[in-house]
């Protein structure tokens, strides 16, 4: 909130601890006049806000998980020992990367403005 001194009778602008007569046309007396633009302001920029939280999967990440998965199943069943050990740490290591991925969280704002 600002406020705004000035003479009751010129409207000259004074400062608002002035006191005695006016410097310009030398009649005493002061108006003080208080402006509300503030509160127009706020008044104005008022909005309401919703949020809504939710999980959703990533359908992309999900189908590549089940074929990672069940190849690396199936694919066990051709490769020999060693090789079959270590592409199926392989295999789990890519779905260890993928996994919160999978999963993903969703953010909706709606906004309403006020007036
Ligand atoms: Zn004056």
């Amino acid at each position: 909130m600002s406020t705004r001194t000035y003479c009751e009778w010129c409207e000259e602008p004074l400062s608002p601890s002035h006191t005695g007569p006016c410097p310009k046309c030398g009649k005493t007396g002061k108006k003080c006049e208080v402006s509300a633009s503030e509160i127009v302001t706020l008044r104005s920029s008022y909005s309401l806000e919703v949020r809504r939280e939710f999980f959703d999967e990533n359908p992309r990440i999900k189908w590549l998980i089940n074929i990672l998965g069940l190849g690396s199943t199936f694919m066990g069943y051709f490769l020999q020992r060693e090789i079959g050990i270590f592409f199926g740490l392989f295999i789990w290591f890519i779905l260890w990367l993928l996994g919160p991925y999978s999963i993903i969280k969703v953010i909706e704002i709606t906004r309403t403005r006020g007036d």
